[in-house]
Formats: structure tokens, sequence, C-alpha cells
């Protein structure tokens, strides 16, 4: 099935509330052209060099969409990131947060949007904050986002996750679960500068679950442009062949 039928379908298939964002990591710029014809609004992506490339590549169709940065993003990055993407969805500590945030304001730029990534399932492989590192995590999370709230060019906006990959999706529904509570929990809080309305979550092969958890957002990749050829799985960008 071509790109466009396969994104006209998910879409028709999925709440109208919930935001797909096309994870077009190793895809060439006619495959988001065709995307973005068929009415895709959001595209992530996970390296900022390949990120500028598609961006110029797309011209005025460029500035139509929203970009997020989806993958690890490194200090020495921000800079040209900011340039780019909208939406930072990995903030994975206080530190990150406080770069973007003097970036920003150097960059003139009033306020960048970030969402928290956790690594829910600990994982050694994953970017993202894990619990197991930082228990107990709940108020570990509840502490970092009123760090965050305090820095006055940012707006903490939503948790991210990946969640582990299994043969049987339905494996991770009680990670989806978890990362949900977390991210009522902070919305709870209602914290000044913060306000949590994404929840990114849910790939390919666990949007529906993440769906059924939750998830207000979900990653796709697969689902509308085909298997890729070389997986890059993890966000950290380790490629597996
Ligand atoms: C690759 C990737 C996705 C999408 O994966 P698919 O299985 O192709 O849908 C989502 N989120 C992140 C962070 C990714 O790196």
């Amino acid at each position: 099935m071509s790109i466009s039928t396969n994104y006209i379908k998910i879409r028709e298939q999925i709440p109208s509330d919930v935001t797909i964002v096309l994870s077009v990591k190793t895809r060439t710029v006619e495959q988001i052209e065709e995307a973005i014809g068929a009415g895709a609004t959001d595209i992530g992506h996970n390296y900022v060099q390949e990120a500028g490339r598609m961006y110029n590549a797309l011209n005025n169709k460029a500035a139509k969409v929203k970009w997020h940065m989806i993958g690890h993003l490194q200090t020495n990055k921000i800079n040209k990131a900011l340039r780019i993407f909208d939406v930072v969805q990995t903030v994975d500590s206080l530190e990150k947060a406080a770069a973007i945030d003097k970036r920003a304001e150097r960059a003139g730029k009033e306020i960048i949007p970030v969402y928290i990534e956790i690594n829910i399932g600990s994982e050694f492989s994953k970017a993202g904050i894990k619990p197991d590192e930082h228990e107990p995590f709940d108020e570990y999370m509840e502490k970092l986002a009123k760090d965050i709230s305090a820095l006055s060019h940012l707006r903490l906006a939503g948790l991210m996750t990946m969640g582990p990959r299994f043969g049987n999706p339905e494996d991770v529904r009680s990670y989806f679960r978890r990362t949900r509570r977390i991210f009522e929990r902070i919305k709870g809080l209602d914290l000044p500068n913060v306000n949590m309305k994404y929840l990114s979550m849910g790939m390919t092969n666990s949007y529906r679950i993440a769906i059924e958890e939750g998830s207000n957002m979900i990653r796709i990749g697969s689902a509308i442009f085909g298997k890729r050829e070389c997986d890059v799985e993890e966000n950290g960008g380790t490629a597996i062949f």
C-alpha cells in the first residue's frame, strides 16, 4: 500500500485527538512529501544533522509541519536543533533542560515546549531517564518537573517514552500504564509554566495499546513507510542491522 493510503487509514482508525508524529529516520524527502500531501502534520526526527538536510530539501513544505526532536539530543547540537525543531521530546535531565533554556534565550526563542523522556523499562540500551536509577521515581519526577518549571524559556508540555519492545505488544501495557500515572501526577501538581498536554507513547507495534493506556501522541514510521532496511531501534542512535 502507498504511504498516503497508510497514513489516511491510520488517521481514520485512531481518535481525532491523538496526534500522529511521523518518525522519519532513514526515509527520503519524497516519502515525507507524500505523507505531508496526505495530511501529516507532525514530523519526528532522531538526528539533528539529517533533520536539517530534510528541512532544507522540503523547502516551503517544511514550515507547514511541526518538527519534533525524538532522538537523544547532545548538548553541542542544541543550537542547531533549535533552528529546526519546534518541540524537544527528549529532555533527560535538569542539566539538559537548563542547556536548552540558555540557548533558547540566546537564539531569541520565546518558549520551547519540551517533554521529559522516560526510559520506563530502565533499559540499558535506551536513552531517557531510568526509573531504576532514581527511586522513589514519582518523587524524582515531581522534583524534576518543578525544577524545569523554573526555566523561563521552556515549557514542560508532556512526557515521552519508547517502552520495551516485545514480540507481544500486550506485554508493554503495564509500562505505558506506569508512564501515564506519572504524567497524571505531574499534571495534578498544577505547576506554573507547565502545561502537561502530551503523552507521547506508542510506535508501530504498540500504538493501539498506547492509545488505550492514555497516549495522545503516537510516533510511527514503519506502519506508514514500510519496514526500515536498517532498523534503527534505539533513539540513542544504535543501529541494529
Ligand atoms: C524509530 C522511532 C519510532 C518509530 O518506530 P516504528 O517502529 O517505525 O514505528 C518512534 N519513536 C522513536 C524515538 C524512534 O526512534
